[in-house]
């Protein structure tokens, strides 16, 4: 790759702002395009928070990457003078098996990860707003908190720009596969891209693309996130005094204080219905809220009965393992797709951002676990069943 090398990177989400501004960084001539902006509304990476954690279970890759993006997080805000994660640590409550956060714990140790195994009569004092009744397990993950979502795309996409990257706001599709390589990209206005690498980083717009493909490894679902109201002048649910927390059970639960006062955020962590990421209303449902709300009464019954003050209708981009996707086009070995974050990826922006950097460039990657192999679409093989499920937890 020579200075003059040109990439273009489609989709300016969680994976592909970061790609395109780490591209810059290295002195890569880089255009950037999509369709409604960063971070917006349609978009799998719009909306206002995202959890930042490490425990991932079994999926010990995880652990790394979420340690390399903190690091890549913190460096950047302080950088860029924003504030973009607000650590408060994760209460973990377990109703039945915490199997998959024990496995997890050397490896969290390995990478600095401090976790704390609480019982439930410490966890009852130290956190008074939490009902413990029924959970059996309990882990308090001191280093994890949330990242401003909509707003973290849009910082990377203003100093992506303001670095000297081409931005343009436009519908971009593969041309013509020849001669094992992409020709270029036809945008909306009618204008032509040529680069030298194409990277696709669409979300859960991967299938629509690639439907020969990926329309079969990418399933987009509706999810809806509901934000509560506690009783004025009570600060036990705010920012500060309640951490992130989740509930794993037959139904994984979880939950962020209020970021700007919007109210104390609670979402089901399971893949919903299809849904179609451009077309589709994102009106929540009565069922949802119901849902919700009887969340909120059995674990936080200080809450009270709160109004319901806001709600979103987003889509996970959902793959059949949960998995990243991170591949080359079988028949064009210029054109790179990154996806399939599945209700977890958005934390690991940054470190996938460096990883494609050193793919699309050839250099050695900073990452040591063997994600080349895990993201690769050589992995499903036979029929493809998609995880019912949440985010690996
Ligand atoms: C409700 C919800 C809760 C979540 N919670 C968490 C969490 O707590 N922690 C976490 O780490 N992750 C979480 N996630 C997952 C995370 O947000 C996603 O994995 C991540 O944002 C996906 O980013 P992306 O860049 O792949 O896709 P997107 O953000 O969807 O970006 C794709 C972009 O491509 C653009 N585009 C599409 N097609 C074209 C085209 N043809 N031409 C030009 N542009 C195009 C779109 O406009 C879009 O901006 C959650 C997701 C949801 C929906």
């Amino acid at each position: 790759m020579t200075k003059s090398t040109h990439i273009a990177v489609i989709g300016a989400g969680a994976f592909g702002s970061w790609t395109a501004f780490l591209l810059l960084r290295q002195g890569i001539r880089v255009t950037l395009i999509d369709s409604w902006g960063p971070g917006n509304s349609r978009s799998s990476s719009g909306g206002d928070t995202r959890v930042l954690r490490a425990g991932y279970g079994e999926q010990l890759h995880y652990v790394e990457l979420v340690a390399r993006s903190m690091r890549l997080w913190l460096d950047w805000e302080k950088n860029w003078n924003c504030k973009l994660f607000h650590p408060m640590g994760l209460l973990r409550m377990y109703v039945e098996d915490d199997s998959p956060m024990r496995a997890c714990l050397p490896t969290l140790k390995k990478f600095n990860f401090t976790v704390d195994t609480l019982s439930v009569g410490e966890a009852s004092k130290k956190f008074k707003q939490v009902n413990f009744d029924g959970i059996k397990h309990i882990y308090f993950e001191k280093d994890a908190g949330y990242l401003l979502a909509r707003r973290s795309c849009q910082v990377v996409v203003k100093e992506f720009i303001d670095g000297g990257g081409h931005y343009l706001q436009s519908v971009a599709k593969p041309g013509i596969i020849s001669n094992g390589e992409c020709e270029g990209l036809e945008l909306s206005n009618g204008s032509r891209i040529i680069a030298d690498k194409y990277l696709f980083a669409c979300g859960p717009w991967l299938g629509q693309i690639f439907p020969d493909w990926l329309d079969s490894l990418i399933r987009p679902t509706r999810q809806e996130v509901h934000y509560f109201g506690p009783p004025a002048g009570d600060l036990s649910f705010q920012e500060g005094v309640m951490p992130i927390w989740s509930e794993l059970g037959e139904k994984t639960y979880y939950g962020i204080p209020g970021n700007e006062n919007r109210g104390f955020k609670v979402a089901l962590d399971k893949p919903g219905p299809n849904f179609d990421p451009t077309n589709d209303d994102r009106i929540p449902s009565t069922e949802g809220i119901a849902d919700a709300r009887s969340l909120l009464t059995r674990r936080f019954p200080k809450i009270g009965n709160p109004p319901l003050l806001e709600a979103r209708v987003c889509q996970y981009e959902n793959s059949p393992d949960a998995n990243l996707i991170i591949d080359l086009h079988p028949e064009a070995s210029n054109l790179w797709v990154v996806g399939g974050g599945s209700g977890h990826g958005f934390k690991m922006g940054p470190a996938i951002g460096e990883y494609l950097v050193a793919r699309l460039l050839e250099q050695p990657p900073i990452i040591n676990a063997p994600i080349g192999k895990i993201f690769s679409i050589d992995r499903f093989q036979g029929p493809i069943d998609f995880l019912s499920t949440g985010a690996i937890t």
